[in-house]
């Protein structure tokens, strides 16, 4: 019998009211219905209470997974249904066995451990054949070898999809052995016997089927065997113009219909409903996703504002994807959390485990137990574990300030001793070395605690000597445990939920241990932390709730059946409403044809039926998207939100007006900051020493200037894995330092012979690499530490030609010179301080040399640039900043200009002796050395002795005027103009200029 009613009709009543037509008294427990979810089960009860007064006998009630496990236990009795892994190390079992050669994607197959991840897929591909009542026997493959010759399948793929019959034989032939079977294969068992009219079932007149609006294979099969022997009735909601329209989402349950072999009943209920959505429903573009949670809250508060218990609950919010739960939670819910009138929420939407910190806690656990070898630790997986927030409140019961300041001491021994590996012994010996230090002002026992405490963190987070199951799972739990204790709870939202179902995870994994000792016999770490991984990320976290009571925040499939007066949506993107139908690797649409099951285009009409059914059953729908994702890139609507614009069109002649929702509130744009050179400020200027590199830092940008050097704040030093940047720099120097060391005279180098001296400038350069923990004969090191080599040999092959031409001396290497600056009108005299790469002598000439790993720039002074910085630290800021640019401009080679006024100062030389150049190593052959006394244009010259004495006496007064800017002016301000130096800056934050 097949029953329609129209989406505007309760589904929820009219089924109780087909259940009280059979009652007898207060007794229902004739009648039986069977509905695809749970929660529609519990909206029936409830339908039952109040349609009968006082104490009644149920009627039997059963979702539809349940009933397949209950129909199952009754036909097979002593037989048990596996849980996931127990289903999987079976899985595991039959494809040893099938595949003996080896098996697609896993050529040879590994022990249980390592082969989970796949185990799970092949599991997940077989079920859906099984459920499905795909066709598994007697497949004629000759007659779709079209698809695998045309498909572009590789050999051992064709051979995994041929031999997936006798996998299932073989599986089932071994469960059935044990008395087991997996959920699927129960589920084909009980419609295999339904099929045969052979079911037992259990005690019950009247059968009633509601909600199902589309059906796989094995409920087809029981819903035909109820129909056939108990005149079984399908309730359906429907749009009944929809329903023959085949482009209509509704036209699934005329499938439907007919794949039961049952005929639509000629009167048809209701009116067009899929036209009317458009006078219900309003959708609502919102700027970002912070956007559209603030609006989802507002809709709700409006829309909760005064309804009693009863009438919560017909108010829903339809999150499409899990991943938008935990924003939502954080956005909305929490703050009706706050509210006096806290307003309930039943969440059963589950959250993936995967997506939390309590997933990354383990994965960090897991990679130090991977990657650890003979005790030593890499630097780059134990940092990621000790910043983990979670491992920070772990600590002792009650102050957790040792083990912060210890995490925070032990990052900065790591880091800045570039420590790539170390044992955890040596680290933390290192740790109480480094509290002694009185720069650090530790109290002894102080430091004590923190001893203690970081080695109890040690104890409880790095793994030490796992070689096996148990033991591992048993480290998981007493780091878990130590981050989901008692006192923690509230330290981090949702805690609680991320531990206990971490927890119950390791409980699951611990059970299948100690029932299967031997299949982890020859796992090895690796394996082992596979399996845990792969367990975990399979997981859901439900959140705790009554199911009947407030606000229903779901999933798209547990809407079915249900019927809600106030729906919010969010979320509606294309690729999210509806999911996106990624390709199944497994079991890809012509392979689903093989087997004859439904492809991702039967999924996507019953995505869309559910969607259209919840949006016909409500009274008023909000659909809210974000027109931008948070990286800020622009989001498509779904098209499911286009279909509603079509309807509305089609019945209003105009389309619905969908006004952008903006934040109730303005942002305000950032201002950049100023820094008042207050007292304090002025007393820590007056004390600084400044260096050449300060200098140009201010000329960049004064706030800069002010962060770094006046406050001292440093960007974090990290462990850099690779020689990268300002780190080439420094072995650069560092090879460079010792080659010139041993030999400094062009003599000297001819007389060693040029295959000697590249020998020892290798080794120089390979010991400054290992220095700096690198090791330059592996991997990307290897490469870099060549290119550099080369470099470096060029270059000391063009600078002992020059040294042997020139008679060049070098004089003295890392040399650090100083002097007072006299600023006028300041009253004291300004340190400069300063420490040369190299300084060379040619005949009377002193040279001060700079080795640069950057890119390479032009140096010149340009003495004809105008400039005129007179009273610059009166100028506004425009005039200001156009002032510093025009600096620059003149005097790119700035830092070593002040070198010069400090080497003449020290060697009291006038400015006609000295000279400077710097070496750009990056550079291609007779381009390295370049001096910065050379006039512009193609014939370019070395400067006059009056050119040069011009260009250091206005370096040396115009310089003099920024000095006057620097103590005299009243802010130091921000030169947000140039991009470059914004955008390596590091304190853009600070700054305000994000
Ligand atoms: S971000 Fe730019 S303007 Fe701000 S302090 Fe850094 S360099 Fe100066």
């Amino acid at each position: 019998m097949l029953e329609l009613i129209g989406l505007q009709e309760d589904l929820v009543r009219r089924t109780c009211a087909r259940v009280l037509e059979s009652r007898q008294g207060s007794d229902l427990s004739s009648v039986a219905v069977v509905f695809p979810s749970r929660r529609f089960g519990f909206f029936l009860r409830q339908e039952f209470a109040l349609g009968i007064d006082g104490n009644f006998f149920p009627p039997a009630l059963f979702p539809i997974e349940a009933f397949f496990e209950s129909l199952f236990k009754l036909n097979f009795p002593g037989h048990r249904i596996l849980d996931e892994l127990e289903a999987t190390h079976a899985i595991h079992e039959s494809a040893v066995a099938v595949f003996k050669d080896g098996m697609y994607g896993s050529r040879k197959i590994a022990d249980f451990a390592s082969f989970l991840p796949w185990a799970q897929k092949i599991l997940a591909a077989l079920e859906e054949i099984l459920t499905e009542a795909g066709r598994i026997e007697g497949i004629d493959f000759a007659k779709y070898e079209e698809f695998t010759r045309l498909g572009d399948y590789h050999h051992s793929y064709k051979e995994f999809i041929q031999k997936i019959p006798v996998l299932l034989a073989d599986l089932g032939r071994r469960l059935d052995g044990r008395k087991q079977a997996t959920p699927g294969m129960a589920g084909r068992k009980v419609a295999e016997l339904a099929e045969k009219g052979e079911l037992k079932v259990p005690v019950a007149r009247h059968w009633i089927f509601s909600g199902f609006n589309a059906m796989n294979g094995c409920e087809r099969k029981l819903f035909r065997f109820f129909a056939d022997r108990n005149d079984a009735l399908l309730l359906l909601r429907t749009d009944p113009h929809g329903l023959n329209d085949p482009i209509s989402p509704f036209h699934l349950q005329a499938e439907t219909i007919r794949g039961l072999g049952m005929n639509q009943p000629a009167w048809l209920p209701g009116s067009n409903e899929l036209d009317d959505l458009a006078d219900k429903v309003t959708i609502h573009p919102c700027d970002g996703v912070e956007n559209e949670i603030v609006h989802a809250f507002r809709f709700l508060e409006e829309i909760c504002r005064g309804r009693d218990e009863a009438a919560l609950k017909k108010v829903a919010v339809l999150l499409p994807a899990s991943p938008s739960l935990i924003p939502f939670v954080q956005g909305a819910v929490s703050r009706f959390d706050q509210d006096a009138n806290r307003l309930p929420f039943n969440i059963t939407l589950g959250y993936p485990l995967e997506r939390t910190p309590m997933m990354q806690l383990v994965d960090s656990l897991l990679t130090v137990l991977e990657n650890t070898e003979s005790g030593m630790i890499s630097s780059g997986d134990y940092l990621p574990l000790v910043r983990h927030p979670y491992v920070k409140i772990s600590g002792g019961n009650g102050d957790l300030e040792p083990l912060k300041r210890g995490i925070h001491l032990l990052e900065n021994i790591i880091n800045g001793g570039n420590l790539t590996r170390f044992s955890v012994a040596g680290l933390e010996a290192k740790l109480s070395a480094e509290m002694q230090r009185p720069m650090h002002g530790i109290a002894p026992e102080f430091a004590m605690a923190i001893a203690s405490q970081v080695s109890a963190m040690h104890q409880r987070f790095i793994p030490q000597e796992i070689a096996e199951m148990h033991s591992l799972l048993t480290f998981l739990q007493q780091a878990l445990e130590s981050v989901g204790s008692e006192k923690n709870r509230g330290s981090h939202l949702f805690l609680n939920e991320y531990a206990a179902s971490a927890l119950g995870a390791l409980e699951e994994l611990g059970d299948f241990a100690s029932s299967h000792d031997k299949v982890f016999l020859s796992a090895d770490v690796r394996s082992m932390a596979a399996l845990v991984r792969a367990h975990f990320r399979g997981r859901t976290i439900r959140f705790e709730g009554s199911p009947l009571q407030g606000v229903q925040v779901m999933g798209p499939l547990e809407f079915r059946g249900l019927s809600f007066d106030e729906v919010i949506v969010l979320d509606a993107l294309e690729g999210v409403l509806p999911g996106t139908a990624k390709y199944d690797p497994i079991l890809p649409a012509d392979i689903r044809a093989i087997f004859g099951i439904r492809d991702h285009g039967d999924w996507g009409k019953i995505y869309a039926f559910n969607f259209f059914a919840m949006l016909g059953a409500a009274k008023r729908v909000h659909i809210l998207y974000p027109r931008k994702s948070e990286d800020g890139k622009e989001c498509e609507r779904s098209r499911f939100i286009e279909r509603i614009v079509y309807a509305a069109e089609k019945k209003n002649r105009e389309a619905p007006t969908a006004p952008p929702l903006s934040l109730p509130f303005d942002i305000l744009p950032r201002e950049i900051r100023t820094a008042k050179k207050n007292p304090p400020v002025r007393e820590r200027l007056r004390a600084i020493t400044l260096s050449p590199s300060s200098l140009e830092a201010y000329i960049k940008c004064p706030l800069q200037f002010y962060f770094s050097r006046v406050l001292g704040l440093k960007e974090r030093e990290e462990v850099a894995a690779e020689s990268e940047g300002g780190l080439i720099g420094t072995i650069a120097h560092e090879a460079l330092e010792v080659f010139y060391d041993q030999y400094p005279e062009a003599q000297a180098r001819t007389g060693a012979g040029e295959k000697a001296l590249e020998a020892d400038l290798e080794k120089f350069l390979y010991d400054a690499f290992r220095k700096l923990n690198f090791n330059p004969e592996k991997g990307l090191e290897r490469i870099r530490s060549w290119t550099l080599l080369e470099q470096l040999r060029l270059f000391i092959r063009e600078d002992g030609k020059r040294i042997k031409q020139n008679g060049i001396r070098v004089e003295k290497r890392e040399k650090t010179l100083s002097m007072d600056f006299e600023v006028p009108g300041l009253g004291q005299k300004v340190g400069i301080k300063g420490r040369l790469d190299r300084l060379e002598r040619e005949g009377n000439l002193l040279r001060v040399v700079d080795y640069k790993t950057g890119s390479p720039f032009t140096p010149k002074v340009r003495v004809n640039e105008s400039l005129n910085l007179t009273d610059l630290f009166q100028r506004d800021e425009k005039g200001y900043f156009d002032a510093l640019a025009a600096f620059r401009k003149k005097y790119p080679g700035m830092q070593l200009q002040i070198y010069l006024m400090l080497l003449a100062r020290e060697q009291e030389k006038c400015w006609d002796e000295l000279d400077a150049s710097y070496v750009f190593l990056r550079e291609r052959s007779g381009r390295m050395n370049q001096g910065i006394f050379m006039t512009s244009g193609r014939h370019s010259r070395p400067f006059t002795s009056e050119e040069k004495r011009q260009a250091m006496e206005a370096f040396v007064n115009d310089l003099g005027e920024v000095l006057r800017d620097l103590y005299f002016r009243e802010y130091f301000l921000a030169n947000p103009g140039d991009e470059i130096t914004c955008s390596y800056c590091p304190f853009r934050l600070p700054c305000g200029n994000l």
